[in-house]
């Protein structure tokens, strides 16, 4: 096990809601460490066009605008670690030192930003991971206006599945609404809504066995089963979006945390504290509900203000030993000067 400094901040995570935080307690010169997983830069990291995040007019491609957050925090001072965490331990103490390991590499801070996302769930049929992007989407509001004229599957029966049909029946020719049950989870007045628009109609209880290629590479039919009949459909279709739910990644913190009953960390009040003193939670690890880059962005800096009047309002307990990484260089630094 490696021995390490005490952090000021540990940022684990990489969307818009840790780079946000990255930049906010960078620039606050608290020279946050950012645990940023392999596959950094979270969701956006695997969609195309970006149309609705501010300050980019003619839009900009999930995988260009991943960097530019990155870049800016690293321009204040922001570290990075290209690696996942693997377990921490989280204080329960004002001013307690928590423990994160990366394998065998334990790192330890005065205060820590949960920002690890949520991840779509899948339905888990043959097509769907090949065709992803292709054809397939998680996010109508991220992809529905490249849906215009065409026809459009939405799997679900949940409040997301009505609102994702609901907005994309501005967009598209058609909308089919596909759930396995003939009664639905999504409140009354969400399928009213939806039923009343006149280009959406519903098709239960079916289920998506796989989706099929057409010979440009993207998707062209989607096959459903009628689950009592049996009877196969085969659906010609240019999108299918799938809505049955969201899975926080808060796996590694769900014993230390409190969460909602789905996994959702929660907050106090309109804060991004938890339960933990100087733990603090931001974007779709926290949210449910809204699912933007820009609202993540929003409570990633949130969490940083918190996280720095946590570190300026909490003393350190008597367990920890108190020399940053920060003020180790600036020791050194200032050693180096005297003897020049
Ligand atoms: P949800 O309420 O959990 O609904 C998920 C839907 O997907 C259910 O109908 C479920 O079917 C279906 N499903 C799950 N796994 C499936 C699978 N493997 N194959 C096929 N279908 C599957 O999730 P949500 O719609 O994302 O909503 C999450 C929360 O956010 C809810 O509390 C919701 O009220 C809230 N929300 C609110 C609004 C709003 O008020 N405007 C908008 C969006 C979300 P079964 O019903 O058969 O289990």
């Amino acid at each position: 096990m490696s021995e390490k400094g005490i952090e000021n901040v540990i940022i684990i995570g990489s969307g818009p809601a840790g780079y946000t935080a990255a930049l906010y307690t960078s620039r606050a010169d608290l020279n946050p460490l950012v645990i940023e997983g392999f596959l950094w830069g979270g969701l956006l990291q695997q969609t195309t066009e970006v149309e609705n995040y501010p300050g980019f007019p003619d839009g900009i491609i999930g995988p260009e605008l991943m960097p530019k957050f990155r870049e800016q925090a690293e321009r204040f001072g922001t570290r990075f670690v290209t690696d996942e965490v693997t377990r921490v331990e989280l204080s329960s103490e004002p001013g307690g030192v928590h423990r994160v390991w990366v394998g065998p590499d334990e790192y330890r801070a005065r205060a820590v930003i949960l920002a690890m996302g949520s991840d779509p769930r899948k339905l888990g049929v043959p097509g769907e991971q090949e065709l992803s992007a292709r054809g397939i989407s998680y996010c109508a509001t991220c992809d529905a206006a490249f849906y215009r004229e065409r026809r459009v599957i939405v799997a679900g029966g949940g409040d997301s599945a009505m609102e994702e049909a609901i907005f994309l029946s501005k967009f598209a020719s058609v909308v089919k609404v596909v759930h396995r049950r003939d009664e639905f989870r999504a409140s009354k007045i969400m399928i009213d809504r939806a039923r009343e628009i006149e280009n959406i109609e519903f098709l239960t209880p079916y289920v998506i066995e796989r989706f099929e290629e057409g010979s440009d590479g993207a998707l062209e039919t989607a096959v459903l089963r009628h689950l009592e009949t049996g009877e196969e459909l085969r659906e010609a279709v240019d999108g299918t979006f799938v809505a049955i739910g969201h899975e926080p990644n808060s796996r590694i913190v769900l014993d230390q945390v409190t969460t909602d009953e789905g996994g959702y960390v929660l907050t106090e009040d309109r804060s991004t504290r938890t339960n933990l003193p100087g733990v603090f939670a931001a974007g779709d690890l926290v949210d449910h509900v809204y699912r933007q880059a820009v609202t993540a962005a929003g409570t990633g800096c949130q969490a940083a203000l918190d996280a720095e009047w946590y570190l300026r309002d909490t003393p350190p307990s008597p367990e920890a030993h108190w020399q940053m990484p920060s003020e180790i260089e600036r020791d050194a630094e200032e050693l180096a000067a005297k003897v020049e």
